[in-house]
């Protein structure tokens, strides 16, 4: 058998940090990342034959858990019809009715194969809509790895210590500008400032690649009102949110309707699928009707679309999110006795079934507070989780995901590891 420690050893020689996404490789946590072989249910098997019940939920995407067989079967049943054919293909056509059923503020969906791609067509659009270059953003929000929006940016980026990544033009850069999260007064002041300049504003509507943070009451609608007066385009960024917080994202949670959507992770299933969406009439400024180009080889994959309709609409069956909230109020109760009980201050917010245990003695609502959180002590609460069979993120700055798969057993299982690992700090 190859162990972990030997294939990391080999990878490293192959690829830059011996992965192919900077966060798996343990940089800010410490210690070198295992393999996975395996993984069902809530269930990974390592390349040491370890099992580890599983937080991280392949970042999101596995809200059914790993190797789903109603998803497995889907995948399957397209397989036998062929990969990739290059035209218009019927999934396409079920996947877009899905989008626009459970998804509020969408009326036209593009199909693209990653997060990013939705996110960089969303810029790219608004900008071609609007006639205007500026575009908003927040520290700490991620929108994956678009030039234009990898600035001051969450996860990844920020656990590598690096939120402003090397090789984007000064020129580029100059046309983003970057405004804290929950503060109503920046963004009075931005609006009135670059009002008729302004393209567009991108937000995770609760921005979770920071760990996890909600907006104060009032301050999505504000957002809203000022988009809509001053003509810039309203982006929510829902990659994360989208499928998860609900089954129509923050947008259905908080009633809000933004212009354009991105999606992706749950959209997929586990196949790399994402998808951009919103109103009718900026949508069609795309090609081919359009003059904002986007395109794609595999976009719309047979493969990708069976999977992501299988996972989608078993979001609708047998009381999905109800079940997902129980498990996710289970594991924030748990933690916060064994915060209490230990007298280690910390705060898990969490929504439906996503959280993040931030060590601080304050709210987090924005990236400084999340930046001055105790790291030590998450680093140490991590490995001592791992050592005894939990998996959750590698890094301060990720929220937590449950998927439906963890049921009683392996929740139970993984609170008493975590409480054990608070008391232990
Ligand atoms: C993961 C993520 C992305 C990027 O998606 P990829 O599929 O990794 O390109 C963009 N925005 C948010 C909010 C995300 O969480």
């Amino acid at each position: 058998m190859t162990t972990s420690s030997e294939l990391f050893q080999r990878a490293q020689q192959l690829m830059p940090g011996g992965v192919n996404s900077p966060v798996r490789a343990f940089r800010s946590v410490g210690g070198a990342p295992f393999f996975t072989k395996s993984a069902q249910g809530a269930t990974l098997t390592t390349a040491d034959d370890r099992e580890l019940i599983d937080f991280v939920c392949t970042w999101g995407p596995a809200i059914h858990g790993h190797n789903n067989e109603t998803i497995r079967k889907a995948i399957s049943e397209a397989l036998n019809k062929g990969t990739s054919f290059g035209t218009p293909n019927p999934y396409e056509i079920e996947m877009a009715e899905l989008i626009i059923d459970l998804v509020p503020s969408v009326e036209k969906v593009r199909m693209v194969n990653s997060g990013t791609e939705a996110t960089m067509t969303a810029i790219r659009l608004a900008r071609g809509y609007t006639k205007r270059h500026k575009i908003i953003k927040f520290a700490g929000c991620y929108h994956g790895h678009v030039d234009s929006l990898l600035i001051k940016a969450g996860s990844g980026a920020l656990t590598l210590g690096n939120p402003d990544s090397a090789g984007i033009p000064e020129s580029l850069a100059r046309e983003t500008i970057v405004l804290p999260f929950n503060d109503p007064e920046a963004l009075e002041n931005a609006f009135a400032s670059y009002s008729d300049q302004l393209a567009a504003v991108i937000l995770e509507p609760y921005p979770a690649n920071v760990g996890l943070i909600f907006p104060k009451s009032g301050y999505l609608q504000q957002l809203r009102k000022l988009c809509s007066e001053h003509g810039a385009i309203l982006i929510f960024d829902e990659v994360m949110t989208g499928f998860r917080v609900s089954a129509g994202g923050v947008q259905q949670h908080e009633a809000i309707t933004p212009d354009l959507t991105a999606l992706g992770k749950i959209i997929g299933g586990g196949l790399p699928v994402g998808a951009l969406g919103g109103k009718a009439e900026i949508m069609d400024y795309l090609a081919p009707l359009g003059p904002v180009y986007q395109a794609g080889t595999l976009s719309g994959n047979p493969l990708a679309m069976a999977a992501g309709i299988a996972s989608l609409r078993m979001l609708e069956e047998g009381n999905v999110y109800q079940r997902l909230e129980i498990m996710g109020e289970q594991v924030r109760e748990a933690i916060q006795t064994a915060s209490k009980e230990s007298g280690i201050p910390l705060q898990i917010p969490q929504v439906a079934s996503m959280f993040c245990i931030y060590f601080s003695e304050k709210p987090v609502e924005n990236l400084d507070d999340a930046t001055d959180t105790n790291t030590d002590r998450f680093n140490k609460f991590f490995h001592t989780c791992l050592e005894n069979g939990v998996y959750i993120p590698p890094s301060k700055y990720e929220a937590n995901f449950i998927s439906t798969a963890h049921q009683q057993g392996s929740i139970d299982q993984a609170c008493d590891v975590m409480v054990e690992a608070i008391h232990s700090l």
